[in-house]
């Protein structure tokens, strides 16, 4: 890669990551079904190692650490959402029980066997949901749980509209029976799963936006990016409310066997 792409490109990422820093939350979600994930969740104790990947700025976190005993390591690959976390973790006062790292799911800084729980919203596609069920497996001591949000399917057959933009955008988007046999596959006890409610996407997330979209493109009014980025999340928005009988997030939670 050229120098001039290389810098074009950190300048791409540091807008999306300001853009995304000044929402809530980077994803669909709520503290509502955070504890309802966590309800399903039995082997918690002060000596709990819990993972929180794909963490972003921490909304999730802070829900986790208020309602579950055990110590959360957060793991995500933007330095800034990691930065916003850690400040908010020294504001609440919760340096003993949260930390925030700078790291890649891929390539995780925990021995095996070590975890008791991973919780992953909104995240785990970037590696891929098989990949990752296999690949964060073995961190997780035998009868350690995972609970992750993914993109799913809720019916057999959709409109070409919305099968070909999730084609593009994530292929291994499927249908909730495939992706709980999938679970089963990788040695996990499918615990439980559930749809993620309507609010989790328009109130928690796309509503969020709509404030920080103004004052965004009143600051980058000229970039390309920004503009590019602000369409692409106004289309996903139409997308959901016109679809969102045909696919949402699923909560999953597996029991390590
Ligand atoms: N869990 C948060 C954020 C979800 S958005 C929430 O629900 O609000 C997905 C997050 O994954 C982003 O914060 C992004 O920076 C992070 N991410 C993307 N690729 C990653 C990788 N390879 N390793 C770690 N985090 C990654």
């Amino acid at each position: 890669m050229s120098q001039e792409n290389k810098s074009i490109h950190e300048f791409d990422f540091n807008i999306i990551c300001e853009y995304f820093s000044g929402i809530e939350r980077q994803g669909p979600g709520s503290p509502e079904v955070t504890i309802k994930a966590l309800s399903f969740i039995d082997n918690l104790t002060n000596e709990s190692r819990i993972a929180d990947i794909g963490c972003g700025t921490g909304g999730q976190t802070m829900v986790l650490a208020q309602n579950a005993p055990g110590k959360i390591t957060c793991i995500d690959l933007f330095p800034k959402f990691i930065d916003m976390l850690n400040e908010n973790v020294r504001k609440r006062n919760l340096q003993d029980r949260i930390q925030g790292v700078v790291g890649s799911m891929d390539n995780l800084p925990f021995r095996d066997h070590e975890l008791d729980l991973i919780w992953s919203e909104g995240a785990i596609y970037n590696i891929g949901f098989e990949r990752g069920l296999k690949e964060w497996k073995r961190y997780l001591k035998p009868g350690g749980y995972i609970a992750i949000t993914e993109s799913s399917w809720f019916t057999e057959e959709r409109p070409d509209e919305i099968q070909s933009f999730w084609n593009d955008a994530y292929p291994e988007i499927d249908t909730i029976p495939n992706k709980v046999a999938q679970i089963q596959k990788a040695g996990f006890i499918p615990v439980a799963n559930f749809i993620l409610p309507e609010n989790c996407w328009m109130e928690h997330f796309y509503h969020q936006q709509v404030e920080a979209q103004r004052i965004f493109l009143q600051k980058y009014k000229e970039n390309p990016t920004a503009i590019d980025l602000i369409e692409n999340q106004r289309h996903e928005a139409l997308l959901y409310s016109k679809y969102k009988e045909y696919y949402g997030y699923v909560f999953y939670i597996g029991k390590k066997i």
